[in-house]
């Protein structure tokens, strides 16, 4: 019921309100009008008063209904109707008069029904609301500016924290340059000790050499004699059938060839001592295995046939060659088979042979595995063999199989051995092959070493 009441009173309102508005439209436009006409040519004083005080009076109604002005605008609206006015002004003032009465009408209705409306249940809640509202406002405003202020705190605290950051990062970063400088220094000076290391351990390999030739001069000494001997046997036959007459050119033709062949075998056993005693940077190249195998074993044979030691050679037909310096690989197979006599000898063993055998081993490398008859090594010797300056000899050094590995290490193979005493000794030793050999392997077999 009282939204009903409450909805027909707001359509009264607002009807009244247009009608008033309309009203008062008409209204102050007819008495422009005929101000305007009575500006031009007056017609009596009393007109002149009545439309002047007409307007202003009706003014004041308009915005406080209900006071003693309602009397004084009906009265000078009587007069106005009442004065005689020319034609052209009739309908104006008709018209002025009729709207001036209407609003003296609806004002106060009009300030009933608003009163009436605000003074309603809804009204004093949606004032309730709006003061509630503005409350809240007041205190969201409130506590905004404090919001406001803390942020600009913040603000400041993290830009001081920022400052404070950027001031540690660029310490750090100066620690980090000073400590890069350091690096930088410690590397070089590690690089140069590297260096000299590698220098000393060339030194090292260089003496082993010498020593190891020292050892080998009685059999080098041999080999070179057989073709000395020969050369000279030959050039005297040719010498004596050239004197006497005897013999024909083909037979000295003949041996002339052959004692050239000599002469080239031992400018070879020369060539080889002076390439292995000279003291060289390390050369890579291609190498047969196999080859440098029975390339050393000559240069021993005469030590080999003085011991009775027979040397076994179980090598592979298809060994891929492998990349790597030729006089160290061979200083290498020296070092091992002398070491492997020299054992041999110890015992006096004529029982076994040595056996020297290659292969072809995983990923791309080569096994070379040279066994010996000899006393073999306790668990104690054979974890300190390849130290430096560790020997049972007494009159090793102690060097050689500490200098094979660290040649091997070089090279990217591997040197170990296997031993037991009574059953002799094995060492091993792997080198990778050449990359040729070792892409024609995966692309023969399809296999991919990692
Ligand atoms: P050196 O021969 O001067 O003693 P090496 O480094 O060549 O130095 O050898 C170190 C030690 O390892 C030898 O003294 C020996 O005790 C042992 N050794 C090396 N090869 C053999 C082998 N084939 N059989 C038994 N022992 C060996």
């Amino acid at each position: 019921d009282n939204i009903d009441q409450d909805e027909e009173l707001v359509e009264r309102f607002k009807s009244s309100s247009a009608l008033l508005r309309n009203s008062w439209a008409y209204f102050t436009q007819r008495s422009r009008a005929v101000s305007e006409f009575n500006a031009a040519a007056p017609i009596s004083d009393e007109f002149t008063a009545a439309v002047g005080r007409l307007l202003p009076t009706m003014l004041h109604i308009l915005r406080s209904p209900g006071n003693q002005a309602t009397g004084i605008a009906t009265e000078l609206l009587n007069r106005l109707e009442g004065l005689a006015v020319p034609r052209e002004l009739e309908s104006h003032v008709d018209a002025m008069v009729m709207h001036g009465r209407l609003i003296l009408e609806l004002s106060p209705e009009l300030d009933a029904t608003l009163k009436q409306l605000l003074s309603f249940e809804s009204a004093a809640r949606v004032d309730a609301l709006r003061t509630a509202y503005l409350g809240h406002h007041g205190r969201v405003q409130d506590r905004a500016e404090r919001h406001r202020f803390l942020l600009y705190a913040v603000s400041l605290l993290l830009f001081v924290y920022l400052g404070y950051l950027f001031y540690r990062l660029r310490a750090s970063a100066e620690a980090l340059t000073r400590l890069n400088e350091g690096l930088v220094q410690e590397i070089s000076e590690r690089r140069q000790a590297e260096q000299k290391t590698r220098e000393l351990q060339a030194q090292l390999a260089h003496t082993d050499r010498l020593s190891l030739m020292g050892e080998m001069a009685s059999g080098l000494a041999h080999e070179l004699n057989q073709p000395l001997t020969a050369i000279r046997l030959y050039a005297k036959g040719c010498a004596r059938r050239l004197h006497s007459g005897e013999g024909t050119r083909a037979e000295v033709l003949a041996a002339m060839d052959r004692l050239s062949a000599e002469v080239l075998r031992a400018g070879e056993i020369v060539g080889w001592i002076r390439g292995f005693v000279r003291k060289k940077e390390p050369r890579t190249m291609s190498v047969d295995m196999n080859g440098l195998i029975r390339e050393a074993i000559d240069l021993l044979s005469h030590e080999l046939r003085e011991q009775h030691i027979k040397v076994n050679l179980d090598l592979s037909r298809r060994l891929p060659r492998v990349e790597a310096d030729k006089i160290e690989i061979q200083q290498i197979i020296l070092n091992l088979t002398r070491n492997g006599m020299e054992a041999m000898a110890e015992v006096g063993s004529r029982s076994g042979d040595m056996t020297i055998a290659t292969s072809k081993a995983e990923n791309g490398t080569i096994e070379v595995a040279i066994h010996d008859a000899g006393p073999g090594m306790s668990p104690e010797v054979l974890a300190r063999a390849f130290d430096s300056f560790f020997t049972t000899k007494s009159n090793g050094m102690g060097l050689g199989l500490s200098i094979c590995r660290s040649m091997i290490e070089a090279h990217g193979g591997r040197l170990w051995a296997a031993s037991k005493v009574g059953e002799g000794t094995t060492f091993h030793f792997t080198l990778p092959t050449a990359m040729e050999e070792h892409r024609d392997d995966v692309e023969r077999n399809g296999l991919c070493h990692r």
